[in-house]
């Protein structure tokens, strides 16, 4: 039997088509796909302003040098997350702390960072940004969060790489509603794929435009940027040190063509996890529990199962063909977070979550056959 990916992309012949027209084209980067992507993404997010880049990774690193973050300078994110959520302050510098979980959606607990902000106020160690993960696809509570955020200047960057096609209180995630920027990622197993890409939404003018900047080598074709008049029609100024970080016409050809279906996406998504709340109720495992303020883009499906059975039922499901992932190792737990001041460093809820999380089968074109397997599996597992 096949295995069955924990997350897989979903091309039709209709995304090829868009893909080769633009090969057969005059541009194969900087052309019109870009911008109408730019657009789309506007569109669907609420977002005034859109960057698209070359990885979320990318696009976390332009979001941070925008908000003005160098050495000296502290960031928090969470540690149930991909290592970019927190590279993104090393790379410019800056020293990486994070706040602890909530168990219910493994999301960064606001009381956490209630306490722990009120702390770093008295000891004079804010951050400049948080950058909170809509783990899983839910996200975070970001009226909280927000609030307490603006309470002690701290600006917030959302990575929202698992979240796009969810909302929080009927605001889509990616309008910015509660913070100063959003970032997604098109990587194959996110809601939608460009193969490689990302994209930095945001709802300020001035730093839109430094994310353009830092995304294209700090090069500037606006007079008005320049520190003297133009020498001709030819002229252009670098104005400060940025990357090449651009989205290739091609990657945003396939990601228009996606962003049209990504409701139908996430409604496959949503529909596959409904089947896993029944079929799933009567097992000795904590199921994902969102709130009526959140709804999921369902990018994971996460169950807890007890710690002490993890790696067993782990083994199991891989050995029957169940390609079962975990996410996260907390990212402190890392070598380079352990050589960098992490040593003994400890987050109980986020230990507790990693090692209790088992990440199963779920992805547009999951049909109900594999469905029934992993069920099947699972159950098998626990008898
Ligand atoms: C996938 C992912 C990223 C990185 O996305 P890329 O587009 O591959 O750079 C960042 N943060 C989280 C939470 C992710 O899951």
């Amino acid at each position: 039997m096949p295995v069955i990916p924990y997350g897989k992309h979903s091309v039709s012949d209709q995304d090829v088509d868009a893909v080769v027209n633009v090969l057969r084209n005059e541009f194969l980067t900087q052309g019109k796909q870009v911008p109408l992507f730019e657009n789309a993404l506007c569109s669907y997010t609420g977002a005034a302003y859109c960057t698209a880049v070359n990885s979320a990774t990318s696009g976390l690193h332009v979001a941070c040098l925008a908000l003005g973050v160098a050495t000296n300078d502290i960031v928090w994110t969470s540690a149930n997350s991909f290592a970019a959520s927190a590279n993104c302050a090393r790379y410019c510098g800056a020293t990486v702390d994070f706040v602890d979980i909530e168990p219910e959606t493994g999301n960064i607990c606001p009381i956490f960072l209630a306490q722990k902000l009120s702390m770093a106020a008295k000891a004079g160690l804010l951050p400049k940004v948080l950058i909170v993960v809509h783990f899983a696809g839910t996200s975070c509570k970001m009226k909280e969060i927000r609030q307490l955020c603006s309470l002690h200047g701290v600006r917030i960057i959302e990575d929202a790489a698992h979240s796009l096609g969810a909302s929080f209180d009927n605001h889509p995630v990616g309008s910015c509603q509660y913070s100063d920027f959003t970032v997604l990622s098109f990587h194959p197993v996110k809601s939608i794929t460009s193969a490689e890409g990302g994209a930095i939404l945001c709802n300020d003018e001035q730093l839109a435009k430094k994310c353009r900047l830092f995304s294209q080598h700090g090069i500037t074709k606006h007079p008005a940027e320049f520190d003297q008049p133009a020498e001709g029609g030819w002229y252009y100024q670098q104005i400060d040190l940025g990357y090449n970080y651009r989205l290739s016409d091609l990657h945003a050809a396939l990601g228009i063509s996606q962003l049209a279906r990504l409701d139908t996406f996430i409604e496959c998504r949503r529909r596959i996890a409904q089947m896993y709340f029944k079929a799933l109720g009567n097992l000795p495992i904590t199921l994902p529990q969102i709130s009526s303020l959140q709804t999921s883009a369902w990018h994971l499906f996460v169950i807890q199962v007890p710690s002490e059975q993890r790696a067993a039922i782990f083994s199991f499901l891989q050995s029957e063909e169940i390609g079962v992932n975990v996410h996260y190792i907390p990212i402190y737990k890392h070598p380079y977070y352990q050589a960098n001041g992490f040593e003994g460093y400890v987050l109980d809820n986020t230990e507790a979550y990693y090692s209790r999380a088992i990440s199963l089968p779920i992805f547009p074109e999951l049909d109900d056959a594999a469905h029934q397997r992993v069920v099947e599996t699972l159950k098998k597992a626990f008898a």
